[in-house]
């Protein structure tokens, strides 16, 4: 098994199922000593002690602690490298709720076993080689963000997709470097010459597939973080209306979160397995006159910065001038146009032509709103990818990805200008350097540090 180097792979132990109340949750112990503390604390009712216990094995018993059961358990044994960290793992399924987990956490915890930090299970798979960092980080990114295509995407992506197709990149540039490196080392040989066209070709071509691969950016972002989406709309026109409409649509799931980056508060809203992040600068739920005092500048910025543009004309009046100047600045391939209160009459503007979504609803009384879903759904597919061909999910993948084209792009640019072999190799070395530092196979302790800090405590 592979060793991350400076790493003693003490054991660690946390709950891994939620915090909070439950009908059960799970105590996860990982490390060599994992089975060893369980055998000291658990009293079987039916079955082996932990010792004797093959790996994918349960057993039901007591765990005990100074003679005293705590709870009633089902202790499954996971024996090295057949576990999701590769190591001893012990999972004990126990009764829920947050002071019995708690205790029985505490009990687990001795010298020989101390609290795991967050993210910490998983990076131990990383360092024995169980998950790619990629896939660690699309277990983190992906899960943990809401919305079932994010959800259906984590999967696929946890079997390896991305990993494969970068592995795929580095494979060409090895085998280009290689051909470099036979040609330059036995010069005397009778090697051909390595042509330089042919080179060209192999090196384009492998830049776009690799932006092929960075171009999945957009769509991760959406999965992970949601559509960030602006109804604009002059005053009256029932902005807040469809705000709520949208709001009360799977309310169960809708979720207020103070904003980190934009300072103000931003509604989530599930429309159609897709999270849509509403933002209060859209003067959704501010009277007119703060919608008029906020100015039409900051307006205009948030259409600007907006993936998405739910764009509300009354449509049972004729359009105003207000309505005209603001359809003219609407970008037609981020915006919906929403003509609302279609339940008193519809006027056709033929100014709307412009757009190729638009909706008919009334979002007072919820009226088709199923078009709208279906629009939001058409708009996040158009830069949907399939999963199964690999996503880059954050930002640390895309500068990494970006790096490594960049050196890529700057070894074709020497080779096009004729400059010394020599001169490509240096450039393709940092590309393929950049592909090693994106995967996890070749990253400082710092950037792994980073990157499970992110996950949960169990995970
Ligand atoms: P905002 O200023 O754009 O946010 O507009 P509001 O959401 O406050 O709506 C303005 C008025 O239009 C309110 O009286 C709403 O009840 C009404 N309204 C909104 N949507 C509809 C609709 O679909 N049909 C009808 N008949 N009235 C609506």
């Amino acid at each position: 098994m592979q060793k991350w180097k400076g790493q003693d792979m003490d054991t660690i132990a946390a709950i891994a199922t939620p915090h909070g109340t439950g009908g059960l949750a799970v105590i996860r112990i990982s490390g060599e000593q994992a089975i060893a503390r369980a055998q000291e604390l658990f009293q079987p009712i039916r079955g082996r002690m932990p010792a004797e216990m093959a790996g994918y094995t349960c057993a039901y018993g007591y765990l005990m602690q100074d003679g005293e059961r705590l709870d009633d358990v089902v202790l499954t044994v996971f024996r090295a490298p057949h576990s999701y960290t590769g190591e001893n793992v012990v999972e004990i399924a126990c009764h829920g709720g947050r002071y019995l987990t708690e205790t029985l956490l505490r009990a687990v915890l001795c010298d020989a076993v101390r609290l795991a930090e967050p993210g910490e299970f998983t990076k131990r798979a990383f360092l024995n080689g169980k998950l790619s960092l990629t896939q660690a980080e699309a277990v983190a990114d992906l899960i943990s963000a809401s919305g079932e295509n994010a959800a259906k995407a984590a999967r696929r992506l946890r079997e390896g997709a991305t990993f494969r197709r970068i592995s795929g990149f580095s494979e060409t540039l090895l085998n280009v470097l290689s051909d470099l490196a036979v040609w330059a080392d036995y010069p005397d040989e009778d090697i051909p010459e390595v042509d330089g066209g042919a080179l060209e070709r192999r090196l384009s071509g492998l830049l776009a597939n690799m932006q092929g691969l960075l171009d999945t950016y957009g769509y991760g972002k959406i999965l992970r973080e949601g559509l960030y989406t602006v109804i604009a709309g002059k005053p009256n026109v029932g902005k807040s209306t469809l705000f709520n409409a949208l709001s009360g649509y799977e309310r169960s799931i809708v979720t207020s979160l103070a904003g980190t980056t934009r300072d103000v508060v931003e509604e989530q809203v599930r429309v159609g397995g897709y999270t849509l992040r509403l933002s209060d600068t859209a003067g959704m739920r501010e009277t007119t006159e703060q919608v008029e005092r906020l100015g039409v500048e900051r307006s205009l910025a948030c259409l600007k910065e907006a993936d998405l543009i739910l764009a509300v004309f009354d449509t049972s009046r004729p359009m105003e001038e207000e309505d005209v100047s603001l359809l003219k600045q609407l970008p037609v391939e981020r915006t919906i146009c929403v003509c609302n209160k279609t339940d008193i009459a519809k006027v056709w503007q033929p100014e709307m032509e412009k757009f190729s979504d638009i909706v008919e609803i009334s979002a007072k009384n919820e009226i088709n709103m199923q078009s709208l879903t279906d629009a939001v759904c058409r708009f996040a597919a158009r830069s949907a990818v399939p999963a199964e061909d690999g996503m880059i999910v954050n930002e640390r993948q895309r500068t990494a990805l970006q790096e490594a084209m960049d050196a890529v792009q700057e070894g074709l640019t020497a080779l096009q200008a004729g400059y010394a072999y020599d001169a490509v190799t240096v450039s393709l070395d940092a590309a393929a350097d950049a592909l090693l530092r994106l995967t996890g196979e070749r990253v400082t302790d710092k950037v792994v540090d980073t990157v499970f800090s992110r996950f949960c405590v169990g995970k």
